[in-house]
């Protein structure tokens, strides 16, 4: 670990962002974190609510539709976003606050503008505190991950009666490596799956991003699901790329690296959208579905919510 020493810039206007200016600045390997107090721990999203210990993503995945919240931090959505993490360090505490004065009981899902079980929480270790804080309120809460290190935290997921949805898109480890570089394998997310379901913690999975002509193929919708329900998970639900401002040039950039005969189908697919044809989605979601139903696994994940508050929690510990 190493401590970066403030810069004086007397009497020099510094046009450095606002949070590196304000925010006690670490290296962790090749990472910068930032550290900051939360203003704000749940944020709505829909008829529900996100807690994000984390903005920005050591996984780096090229597809990643959250890169654009970089900006409003005075970051860039690229390389910024994957090396300039974000680190909120007093989330659990603020959450405590908000959970008895704020929340109206709605479904919550955790880590939402970057990994909450990122390389960095292996430093912050902030999910501990967030799961109990969760758990104690007795709120239907599920976990998002594409990393092994929530399997530290497998016991406290299980008392607190958390879900968990690991994200797994694709099995193909070749484009993987280059679209996903800093994320595990898939046949470690697998892993994953198969071992928090063996310590009490329900598990699912998004398959999500598909990616239009790169892994979309039926073999490759096939293959991925049916190693999902060897793996014990519960649910399944797919999801098609998105591009919206921020992950589109990332994301294009990749595709004309590693890709570069599929630019123009995708521009006649995306046109100048965040989203791909209509009639395009609807056939890769049913496809998927119908492979999951074949396996027996769940259409709807996370699980709907049970009863939220102090009486859900009671429920949690019988
Ligand atoms: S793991 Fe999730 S949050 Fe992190 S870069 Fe990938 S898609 Fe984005």
């Amino acid at each position: 670990m190493r401590w970066e020493a403030p810069v004086l810039l007397d009497g020099v206007a510094d046009t450095r962002p606002r949070i590196e200016r304000t925010a006690v600045t670490r290296v962790h390997g090749g990472l910068t974190c930032y550290e900051v107090r939360a203003r704000t721990a749940l944020e709505r999203v829909g008829a529900g609510w996100s807690v994000s210990p984390y903005r920005g993503c050591a996984h780096a995945c090229r597809h990643c539709a959250v890169r654009r919240g970089h900006r409003r931090l005075g970051f860039g959505c690229g390389g910024d976003f994957d090396s300039r993490i974000v680190v909120r360090t007093d989330i659990a505490r603020r959450l405590r606050v908000e959970l008895a004065s704020r929340w109206d009981g709605g479904p919550v899902v955790v880590g939402v503008g970057g990994d909450c079980y990122q390389e960095a929480e292996g430093v912050y270790r902030l999910m501990p505190g967030v799961v109990a804080a969760l758990g104690e309120a007795g709120a239907s809460f599920t976990v998002r991950t594409r990393s092994t290190l929530i399997l530290r935290d497998a016991g406290a997921l299980a008392d607190a009666g958390a879900s968990v949805t690991v994200a797994i898109a694709f099995v193909d480890e070749r484009v993987r490596r280059t679209v996903e570089p800093g994320a595990p394998a898939a046949q470690r997310r697998l892993e994953v799956v198969a071992e928090l379901g063996g310590r009490g913690v329900a598990c699912g999975v998004a398959m999500a991003p598909v990616l239009p002509l790169v892994t979309d193929s039926p073999d490759q919708l096939a293959a991925t699901v049916r190693r999902v329900a060897r793996a014990g998970a519960v649910g399944l639900v797919p999801d098609v790329l998105r591009l919206p401002p921020g992950a589109r040039e990332w994301y294009m950039a990749w595709l004309g690296e590693h890709h570069p005969g599929l630019v123009g189908r995708y521009a006649g697919l995306y046109g100048a959208g965040s989203v791909a044809d209509p009639g395009y989605v609807r056939r890769v979601v049913e496809e998927v579905r119908g492979l999951a139903a074949r396996y027996g696994l769940s259409p709807v994940w996370p699980p709907p919510a049970g009863p939220a508050g102090p009486a859900g929690a009671q429920l949690a510990l019988l």
